[in-house]
């Protein structure tokens, strides 16, 4: 569940002929299968990759059993190969990969990869997710992500300010994927927007749309806001930036927002209420999960939601333990993955 607890299983990829390289990372099984997403990105070298890999598959048996879903842990993480290369020998390559594992590890996009992608891995293997729009089923994770925040932002504002959305500013770091999805949610609920984005075709329809003020990327984090939602790179909370937030509650979409694990101390010294990356952002992968499990698409809505009550048992516990939000998620997450595994063991004994 943390960096103590070493990976299952670690496969190295390398296949001349495609260009493809990189790890697959089966972190825990305890739960389920090992379900993350595939990060196909720009690495110095295949220790760098290995270590995203590893650091990202962790995280993902935490996201898991946060969400109350049966999957553990994992991630594919793929090295950009040099251009000219064929994406559909590489994704085909990797869906081969996936298929060799036997269902032990689920793929789906990331960073990098999208539904195409994931189409071309189904071409080899049933063990993926986030495919193009069939039927009812939206393949696309970010719209849940998204929701899955909002309602979570509405907990974490009632919480530390006391009101709700429709009396907050919110700075939304990021107007991609999710973070577009998310200031039309919190527009909606009638909350004013401050944003940072640099592509500037994003910024422009963000400003029109809803009304939005735009800050440079650099300001964001101090721009005077009631809650910063950090949607677009991880690591943007450092002991630098947390020392001029204005802010009084951290919510957003990126994975690993913490640049380190004092950065939690921290917020809780200066009284920001961060509600932890790992739990809010779970929306995508439930709608993933059901999606590869089969769960009716009607059932989604209600499953992503119950991101709110899982943060309101996360933040309970970390003022029962004294500590800040971030580590009282892995505690609950471990209690999580040990009731389970009790359960499987005296399922098991039964059966013998
Ligand atoms: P995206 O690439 O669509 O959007 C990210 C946006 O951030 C881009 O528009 C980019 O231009 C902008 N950006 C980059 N650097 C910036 C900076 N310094 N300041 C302001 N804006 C900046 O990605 P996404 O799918 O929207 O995901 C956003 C974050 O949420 C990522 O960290 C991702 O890992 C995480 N996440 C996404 C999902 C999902 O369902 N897509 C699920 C869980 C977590």
């Amino acid at each position: 569940m943390n960096d103590l607890m070493p990976p299952e299983t670690v496969v190295r990829l390398d296949d001349p002929h495609s260009g493809l390289r990189g790890f697959i990372v089966l972190h825990s099984t305890a739960l389920g299968p090992a379900a993350g997403g595939c990060r196909l990105w720009r690495y110095a070298d295949e220790a760098a990759a290995s270590e995203d890999a590893l650091r990202l598959a962790a995280g993902m048996t935490m996201k898991n059993a946060l969400a109350g879903l049966p999957l553990g842990g994992g991630k594919a993480v793929l090295m950009l190969p040099d251009a000219p290369f064929s994406r559909t020998r590489l994704f085909e390559a990797f869906g081969r990969a996936v298929a060799a594992l036997d269902g032990r590890y689920v793929t789906a996009e990331d960073v990098g990869t999208g539904v195409d992608d994931m189409a071309t891995v189904a071409e080899r293997t049933a063990h993926v997710a986030g495919l193009p729009r069939r039927d009812d089923r939206p393949g696309d994770p970010s719209p849940w992500t998204a929701r899955g925040v909002f309602q979570a932002m509405a907990v974490a504002v009632e919480r530390r300010l006391g009101c709700r959305l429709s009396e907050v500013t919110v700075a939304v770091q990021g107007v991609g994927h999710v973070g577009m999805a998310l200031c039309e949610l919190l527009h909606e609920a009638g909350a004013r927007l401050v944003i940072a984005e640099p592509r500037s075709e994003l910024a422009a329809r963000a400003a029109t749309r809803f009304g939005a003020d735009l800050v440079s990327s650099r300001a964001i984090t101090s721009v005077p806001a009631d809650v910063f939602a950090p949607c677009a790179l991880g690591g943007v909370l450092t002991l630098a930036s947390v020392a001029t937030l204005k802010a009084r509650v951290v919510c957003g979409a990126a994975n690993n927002q913490l640049a380190s694990p004092e950065v939690a101390d921290l917020l809780a010294r200066r009284g920001v209420l961060y509600a932890p990356d790992v739990v809010v952002n779970a929306g995508g992968i439930i709608n993933v999960a059901a999606e590869y499990l089969g769960w009716p698409q009607e059932t989604v809505p209600a499953r992503v939601d119950a991101v709110a009550a899982r943060l309101r048992e996360v933040l309970d516990r970390a003022e029962a333990c004294a500590v800040p939000p971030a580590h009282a998620a892995p505690m609950l997450a471990r209690d999580v993955v040990a009731q389970s595994s009790r359960a499987g063991a005296a399922k098991a004994a039964l059966a013998a």
